[in-house]
């Protein structure tokens, strides 16, 4: 049975955390209450951390002259400097992170979307703002995976998101502990994963592994900021295809046309956004199991993060 190492987890305290929010409510959310089994978090309300207190007067972005304030009209305060101090030393002083899960609409936390009133005294607001909070995160953390509790409603982003938390959460322990042949075991369980989010810088981080003239540090550094970049992105259903039909090829010969046959049809339901991936990684892995197929078997793709969050997260997307 496959270890995870927890991946580290900023988060909007107001997220299953704390009762926070301007109303003094708590938001929940089934996925963040499923990591906390799994991941160490470090959740963070900005507006209280900028001397707010709770309940307070809500806070909203407003552009005015070209640039976007964090004004509190109740007050007349403008909490723009002190917010973007707050953020600046919050994330200046932050360790290891792997990821960030932020509250979505929020004109302190929320990373898209977020209402910004034109104006100060113009009523009307458009969708197109980030809050202050977030957009620091977005400028100084632009390749860690960032979602917030909305998003993770759905099942893809949610699968994403998790699969990258978790590889990261695994690469930084190797990153700091690991000898150069835990960077090779790392790769070639991966391997399938890689390939499905980036053939081409998938094979350059092999190849970055392969150079016997460089110093183990400069591979890692090499090697991360390539596998960085690489989760960057989301893997598309093209890729996950030929990543399936690969991993099938292990197996054709040993199944019954009516088993191909099954497996195509799923493949094909796949493409057309009719089922899950899950649907025929969980195909695959019953073959892995029934072909005893070792290399297979240790593949990250196959189960890229806790079993458990990928039951739960299924059960939950139906139920939703
Ligand atoms: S959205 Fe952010 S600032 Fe607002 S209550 Fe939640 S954590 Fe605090």
């Amino acid at each position: 049975m496959r270890e995870f190492e927890k991946p580290i987890i900023v988060s909007s305290k107001c997220i299953e955390f704390e009762p926070c929010r301007y109303n003094a409510l708590i938001i929940s959310s089934k996925v963040v209450e499923n990591l906390k089994g799994y991941a160490i978090f470090n959740p963070v309300c900005p507006e209280v951390g900028v001397g707010l207190g709770i309940p307070r007067d809500p806070v909203r972005l407003v552009k005015d002259n070209g640039n976007t304030q964090l004004l509190q009209p109740a007050t007349g305060s403008d909490l723009t400097r002190k917010m973007i101090d707050f953020s600046d030393e919050f994330l200046s002083n932050l360790n290891d992170v792997d990821g960030f899960i932020l509250k979505n609409r929020s004109p302190s936390c929320g990373f898209k979307n977020v209402k910004r009133y034109y104006g100060l005294n113009n009523a009307g607001a458009v969708r197109d703002g980030v809050g202050l909070f977030a957009q620091m995160v977005k400028n100084r953390y632009s390749y860690l995976p960032l979602e917030d509790e909305g998003r993770l409603r759905n099942l893809t982003i949610r699968e994403n998101f998790l699969t990258k938390i978790f590889t990261l959460a695994e690469f930084r322990k190797i990153n700091k502990e690991g000898s150069f042949s835990d960077m090779i075991d790392f790769h070639s369980r991966n391997k399938f994963l890689l390939l499905s989010f980036n053939q081409e810088i998938a094979r350059k981080m092999g190849k970055s592994l392969s150079d016997g003239k460089k110093h183990l540090e400069s591979v890692k550094k090499e090697y991360g900021e390539f596998l960085v970049h690489l989760l960057s992105r989301n893997p598309k259903v093209t890729s996950n295809i030929n990543v399936l039909m690969h991993a099938f090829g292990y197996f054709s010969n040993e199944l019954s046309s009516a088993e191909k046959s099954f497996f195509l049809d799923n493949l094909k339901r796949y493409r057309e956004g009719r089922i899950p991936l899950l649907v025929n990684i969980n195909l695959l892995k019953f073959w892995i199991l029934r072909f005893n197929e070792e290399y297979l078997d240790k593949q990250t793709f196959f189960q890229p993060y806790p079993e458990n969050m990928m039951q739960i997260t299924f059960i939950y997307d139906k139920m939703g």
